[in-house]
């Protein structure tokens, strides 16, 4: 559905989920529950799967945390990644539980067995078929290249990942994903689009430490969309201070959907309100995006304040609620359907979206970018605009 070309990668299988090649970006998250806490840890994923989530990872600081993903992978549907630091034997534990991939960097797990225990765990991946994601955070360079670049540069960041990168190979490991995290968006995309031009993995796309709903999503949607929008990036997390965790997945999809690259439930559009507004906007638009979490239909929904702009403004959306005086318009594709009273509009469009067949595909790509023709005695502002500039010359 998208006009962009994504790069090309090798494609990496998270448990039943491809990643990279000519798989969709795949959207994860990650729980922040206490991993040995069963209970909270399956019913936070299974909010996140309902949500959209399809991978996840949980934190095995612990050998206990570690030894509860076998309990939590039993009651999941989703593939799940055991987050790994420092002790390499978690990561062997994660392993044998049935985690679908580990992250881990390799650099900081060194200290128990230097490079053995690096070997231990590219083996077990090896005999269980499992990708390791290389991630390496603005935090986690190693001191050498700390020195070298002098501050935690995105070029750091790169020589650090492709280094570890080329570890794994030397070992005869190609299963791997790499991010390259920073909390700061544009060196964040400085080194992901530098490490897109030196390896063919797929990439896993994230704004590190970003803040909350508000100020992480903002930033999220800058970093992870400027990338995305280079063809850069196979799966991403946003990563998000919220109490709740959902808030992660549905922010992940607004992005994909604005930038056209997957599909997930409708769109929505509102006006920003303005003077001209004849019903509470606002409180219309949030009742209409809150009636929509539960609509799974591909499709275009746009709310409008008024009829002056509202219908012209809306005729590029499958359906449309225009407010006007004391009654809202519901509109189909351009067309007036229904009128009903402001209380009942979010009923009204319920019903037509029950009715409404998506056109999916290329019909639906082919009617949403056709050129719109204006009704005969329509007045068609740009064009009037063009042809004026037309005869500009003309008028000398
Ligand atoms: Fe203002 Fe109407 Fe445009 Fe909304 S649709 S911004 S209310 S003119």
């Amino acid at each position: 559905m998208t006009m962009i070309e994504r790069r090309k990668t090798r494609q990496v299988w998270v448990g039943n989920v491809p990643v990279g090649g000519d798989a969709p970006v795949v959207v994860q998250s990650m729980c922040d529950t206490d991993t040995k806490d069963v209970e909270a840890t399956v019913a936070q994923i299974q909010a996140l799967e309902a949500a959209g989530c399809e991978v996840i990872r949980v934190a095995a600081p612990t050998k206990e945390a570690a030894q509860a993903i076998g309990r939590i992978k039993s009651r999941i549907r989703i593939p799940l990644v055991a987050d790994i630091h420092f002790d390499y034997l978690l990561a062997l534990e994660a392993i044998a539980q049935g985690a679908d991939k580990i992250r881990i960097n390799p650099g900081n797990i060194l200290y128990r067995d230097g490079m053995a225990g690096v070997e231990k765990v590219v083996n077990a991946c090896k005999q269980t078929g499992i990708p390791i994601r290389v991630g390496v955070n603005a935090g986690s360079i190693d001191k050498r290249l700390l020195d070298k670049y002098g501050y935690p540069s995105p070029e750091a960041a790169v020589e650090s990942a492709t280094g570890y990168v080329r570890l794994l190979e030397e070992l005869d490991f190609h299963d791997i994903i790499i991010s390259v995290k920073f909390s700061d968006v544009p060196q964040m995309v400085r080194a992901y689009r530098l490490l897109s031009q030196q390896v063919d993995y797929p990439l896993h796309l994230g704004v590190t430490e970003s803040g909350t709903t508000w100020s992480g999503s903002i930033k999220s949607s800058i970093g992870i969309g400027t990338l995305l929008y280079d063809g850069i990036g196979d799966t991403l997390r946003v990563s998000l201070n919220t109490t709740d965790k959902t808030d992660e997945v549905k922010v992940a999809y607004e992005i994909l959907k604005a930038l056209e690259i997957r599909a997930r439930g409708p769109v929505l559009t509102a006006c920003p309100s303005c003077g001209r507004a004849e019903v509470d906007q606002v409180a219309l638009a949030t009742a209409v995006e809150k009636a929509l979490e539960g609509v799974k239909k591909e499709l275009r929904v746009a709310v409008m304040g008024c009829v002056v702009n509202g219908p012209g403004e809306a005729a590029g959306s499958d359906l449309a609620v225009v407010g006007g005086k004391d009654k809202v318009m519901i509109y189909k594709r351009g067309e007036p359907v229904r009128r009903v009273k402001q209380n009942e509009a979010i009923p009204a469009l319920l019903e037509e979206i029950e009715r409404f067949e998506a056109p999916s595909g290329e019909a639906r790509l082919a009617r949403e970018y056709a050129p719109r023709k204006a009704k005969p005695g329509q007045v068609h502002g740009h064009n009037e605009i063009v042809q004026w500039l037309e005869k500009a010359p003309q008028r000398g």
